[in-house]
């Protein structure tokens, strides 16, 4: 893996006026879907829709009361992915494997719009609460799932934050130039140095600072291998859910690294190793694969490339668009629109679907 440029230093910005802007950005988006369901629903801009979408989920689960819950916008109600689901085909969508959408994308007859649905990292959940939903509207899905985990060999960072930050009045980190401590009692700060996690959790000193998080979690009581445990589906999981007639299990990397952030080698290695797996544990060939994080500065010209070497026919990335014909040239980078957590209504879905959205600079990133 590259160097990191320098010593890692974490600067949470707990202040008002920080949580304030977040609060505005999340207002501004729920707006857009707003005027963007109302104008669907009007008809206006029919030309935006293209093709159809792929969209992606993680966690499918029931609510939640928590206050501070930095990954909620990941995690949908299996009663809204109900909701979405029928509204989408309310709305003449048709749901296909995700495999057809390069056909449909050369056929690109706007009349015949189509929707596929992804959910990431492979979650005990999925299997517990989306499956059902899936089964009852005969809709077929795709999960990515990140062998690492399945294996208990890696963590998810994100998560072990989450409880760390949960449980903490104070977090001590060492990220390879001395310790750092920080003051989270409340919700404010703790948000903060999340907020402030996400660049050196993705960025080029990725595996030392997911170490140096393990560790402050391991100095709480935490174990974040446990975490995985609790979280993911098993190998066994893993082989039965693919042998279910809607499901399609497709590999999502080793490590859960920003694939834009390492070496070539490790690039192959993250790829390779993980599809090896999936068939060993599926026997089935994998044939697609998401990019973990899968926006610009996790995955690019090279990953794309990478994906194609590797015999893969199709890959997503996290870039929030339509289906268009143009796509059928770019097969391994291909957009996905979030079922967002933090937007469960279902009229929302019908701002998604318009297409409309995205102009807003790709507000409703993961
Ligand atoms: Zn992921």
């Amino acid at each position: 893996m590259r160097s990191a440029a320098g010593p890692l230093i974490l600067r949470p910005k707990a202040s008002a006026y920080a949580m304030a802007r977040q609060e505005l950005r999340r207002a501004v988006i729920a707006g857009g879907l707003e005027t963007a369901a109302v104008a669907a629903r009007l008809g206006l801009f029919q030309g935006a829709a293209g093709l159809g979408l792929i969209f992606m989920l993680h966690h499918v689960r029931p609510a939640s009361e928590t206050a501070f819950d930095p990954n909620a916008l990941l995690s949908v109600t299996p009663e809204y992915l109900d909701a979405a689901l029928a509204r989408l085909k309310a709305l003449g969508l048709r749901a296909v494997d995700l495999t057809e959408l390069p056909e449909t994308m050369c056929r690109g007859d706007p009349s015949d719009r189509v929707f596929a649905v992804t959910l990431d990292d492979g979650y005990r959940n999925n299997f517990e609460h989306a499956l059902p939903v899936f089964e009852q509207h005969g809709v077929p899905f795709t999960v990515f799932t990140t062998s690492g985990f399945v294996e208990r060999r890696f963590t998810l960072w994100w998560e072990t934050a989450e409880r760390l930050l949960r449980v903490s009045d104070n977090v001590t980190l060492d990220l390879g130039s001395g310790t750092q401590r920080f003051d989270v009692r409340r919700n404010a700060q703790k948000a903060a140095l999340f907020q402030a996690l996400l660049p050196l959790m993705t960025g080029p000193a990725q595996d030392v600072a997911i170490k140096a998080l393990n560790l402050a979690a391991r100095a709480s009581g935490l174990d974040p291998i446990g975490i995985t445990d609790e979280l993911i589906m098993t190998e066994d999981d893993v082989r039965k859910l693919s042998q279910h007639p809607l499901a399609r299990l497709e590999p999502h990397t080793v490590s859960h690294p920003s694939l834009a952030q390492v070496d070539r080698p490790r690039l192959i290695g993250e790829i390779n190793e993980s599809v090896e797996r999936l068939r060993a544990w599926t026997g089935h060939q994998p044939s697609c694969f998401a990019y973990p994080y899968g926006d610009r500065r996790a995955a690019g010209r090279r990953e794309f490339a990478a994906i194609q070497d590797s015999g893969l026919s199709l890959a997503v990335t996290t870039q929030p668009a339509v289906l268009q014909s143009k796509y059928a040239a770019s097969p391994t980078a291909l957009p996905r629109v979030s079922l967002n957590g933090l937007f469960q209504k279902s009229r929302y879905v019908d701002a998604l679907v318009s297409g409309l959205p995205y102009g807003f600079a790709g507000l409703i990133r993961k």
